[in-house]
């Protein structure tokens, strides 16, 4: 996951290849909830691992529901048979509608039934997210139901500690056209009651169908059927009682495929590949938000699919533009907004009032975003249409703390203008796929002078290594630490007893070095040499291997594979003199021979190793000589390098100002 403040998507150009989704948020929290209501266990597999469902578990976990995970990766749910063995707790739900409502129902009942009395809260959006529908069910209902801040609105008390009789023989009259989570959660909860048929009748035009047939088609796994009379009223039999279905298997997000259709659907197939193939969901989904499918194929997508899988490949290009009521794919729709982008002529999109009670205000927010790629947008209080830009602008997209917003706008990195797009608190995409970004730079491609490279060479000790990891990490760039393939080079030599200055020998290794890099830690043919790579010792075999020409042409491949999206932070010696010459930024960084003597002893020490300052200050000398003066690729500042002297500076100065650089040479305003 991309914890940056921002993101910066290079323009991209192509996309092929598969992709698996995450599970399904709205499966995922409606399938823990009832396994938790259920009598005996039930094994979940392919669950959604994200903010909502950390969530919905943590808030399981202190109403005294024990969870465990198995051996094979399932999360095993141990249900509670609809039985409070705790009575009060006060519940944090940060941002997550699906574990807010459907839990506020199922609490408000059992707290009355069993007496209890619990408080739930989010964080201040969740406060701002309209309630008062499903307060008023519950008040009719007999529930003590207290809106603690604003009438109508989270935090909520539930209960008041004593038990009450619930009145069940009238109808349950709630609406269904502000969202549709509010029937979604007196379905989930009735049932937890239903001595007797329990009648709920909905009051207005029920939006977002979709997501109850889910609800209903879920409560039919445990073993509650509900009977409907069109989408006005549904009745719990008597007698309903959550069963485990002992097993059940989480469908991929079909909200999340939206945006891998978008792709597949605007984005050229890259050479060698048939489009997008997307894992986990498929045309026989019982999430509603499949049918962006159908959407998706009306602007032009070529869509084919099985129970499972979907295959989408550029249709008609340009996309076309179209006018559609939206009501059935109020979350997927959003993606149809971007898309329009790319249309022919100007898309509206109607019926999706919805939008405005959401994580944020979406309308107001695809409006504003879209805009900045120069889109002309009308924006009304239940449609949106987009016009698409005639000349293509850029911007730094704001994402409001909706993972949504932060996904739709990585499709945008797509424009004809070739022009990048930052995406701002990349890490809000945490609420439905974590690994959003991560699953699309693996399918786009883009010509290799499109992604960026900041080089930052300089001498030995001059604290380059810690500068560009430091800088990589705040751009969640790719990191290259040259010096430790030549380093690595130097120990896999000295393990096969190849002498230093046998350049033949140490070419051929060279050119198959088994090295790899994973979470900061280094592995020479599977063995861990992190540690030793960083000794001084092998710094100073480095050096002489390094000498070598056939070497350094050995390593040059290597070198120039770590250029991957979304950009590279490379360090050495001569990363903007040889290996990327064209890189957008270069700095030479440079501090005394004395501070950086200074530095390696004082580093020395802290690891609890012996260190002698002169011997290290004449060492660093010898091979600042040796960089030097080398016949190739010797250590020199890049004539188009910043040159930064850090003799004097702290590393969070040396990090800020070579960020400043980088942000002078983007195309977007600093913030
Ligand atoms: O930077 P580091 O100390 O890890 O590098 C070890 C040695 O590898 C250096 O002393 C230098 O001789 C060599 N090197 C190089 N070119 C690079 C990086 C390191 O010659 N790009």
């Amino acid at each position: 996951m991309y914890t940056t403040a921002f993101l910066d998507l290079p323009h991209l150009t192509s996309a092929g290849g598969t992709v698996r989704l995450p599970g399904s948020k709205s499966i995922s929290n409606r399938v823990l909830l009832l396994a938790a209501l259920s009598t005996g266990h039930t094994d979940i597999v392919d669950l959604l691992d994200s903010d909502d469902t950390q969530v919905m578990l943590k808030a399981l976990a202190q109403l005294g529901c024990r969870i465990e995970t198995q051996p094979d990766g399932a999360l095993r749910v141990h249900g509670l048979g609809g039985q409070l063995p705790v009575k009060q707790a006060p519940l944090f739900l940060g941002n997550a509608g699906t574990a807010m409502r459907p839990l506020t129902a199922a609490l408000a009942l059992l707290a009355s039934e069993q007496g209890g009395s619990f408080e739930l809260s989010g964080i201040a959006r969740m406060h701002e997210r309209p309630i008062g529908d499903l307060v008023d069910a519950l008040r009719q209902l007999g529930c003590p139901v207290d809106c603690l801040g604003q009438e109508g609105y989270p935090p909520l008390r539930l209960g008041d500690g004593a038990a009450h009789a619930l009145k069940l023989d009238q109808p349950i009259r709630v609406r269904g056209d502000v969202s549709s989570q509010f029937l979604t959660a007196l379905l989930l909860a009735l049932p937890l009651v239903a001595r007797q048929d329990v009648v709920i009748d909905v009051v207005g035009e029920l939006i977002s169908r979709p997501y109850i047939e889910i609800t209903l088609n879920l409560l039919a796994r445990f073993g509650v059927q509900v009977r409907r009379d069109g989408w006005q009223r549904f009745t719990i039999p008597a007698g309903s009682r959550y069963t485990s279905p002992g097993l059940i298997h989480v469908e991929g997000d079909a909200s999340s495929a939206s945006y891998f259709i978008a792709l597949g659907a605007l984005a050229p197939a890259s050479p060698g590949t048939d489009g997008i193939t997307i894992e986990g969901v498929g045309l026989s989904s019982i999430q509603g938000d499949i049918r962006f499918v159908e959407a998706a194929r009306l602007m032009g997508a070529d869509v084919s699919g099985e129970a499972n899988r979907l295959h989408i490949r550029r249709g008609a290009w340009p996309l076309k533009a179209i006018e559609l009521d939206c009501n059935h794919i109020p979350d997927a729709a959003m993606t149809l907004a971007v898309m329009a982008l790319y249309a022919d002529s100007t898309t509206t999109l109607r019926n999706i009032a919805s939008w405005r009670v959401k994580e944020t205000d979406r309308i107001a927010a695809m409006a504003a975003e879209c805009r900045k790629f120069g889109a002309t947008v009308e924006e009304g209080v239940d449609f949106i249409r987009v016009t698409p830009p005639t000349t293509w602008t850029t911007g730094s997209i704001h994402t409001y703390d909706d993972h949504r917003v932060a996904m739709c706008f990585s499709l945008a990195a797509f424009n004809p203008a070739g022009l990048p797009v930052r995406i701002e608190d990349p890490k809000c995409v945490a609420k439905t796929f974590p690994d959003y970004f991560e699953a699309l730079f693996e399918v786009c491609q883009t010509p290799e002078q499109a992604i960026p490279v900041i080089c930052i060479d300089g001498p030995t000790a001059s604290g380059k290594g810690t500068l560009a990891s430091e800088v990589a990490q705040r751009l969640g760039y790719h990191l290259l630490d040259s010096g430790a393939l030549y380093r690595a080079t130097a120990l896999a030599a000295q393990d096969a007893g190849i002498d230093l200055d046998n350049e033949p020998a140490l070419a051929r290794l060279a050119a198959q070095l088994p090295v790899r890099f994973q979470d900061h830690r280094v592995f020479l043919a599977g063995r861990d040499i992190t540690d030793p790579l960083r000794l001084e010792s092998t710094g100073g075999m480095a050096s002489r291997v390094s000498q070598h020409p056939s070497v350094r042409q050995a390593l040059h491949a290597l070198q120039l594979s770590f250029r991957r999206l979304p950009g590279l932070v490379a360090d050495g010696r001569d990363m903007g003199t040889v290996i990327f010459p064209h890189a957008q930024l270069k700095v030479y960084l440079t501090a005394s021979a004395e501070q950086r003597a200074q530095r390696r002893y004082k580093q020395l020490i802290s690891k609890g190793n012996t260190a002698n300052i002169d011997s290290l200050l004449a060492d660093l000398k010898v091979r600042d000589q040796r960089d030097t003066s080398r016949a190739v690729a010797p250590l020199k500042p890049a004539e188009d390098a910043l040159l930064l002297d850090n003799s004097d500076m702290g590393i969070e100065p040396s990090v800020q100002l070579v960020l400043s650089w980088w942000q002078g040479k983007t195309v977007f305003s600093a913030r």
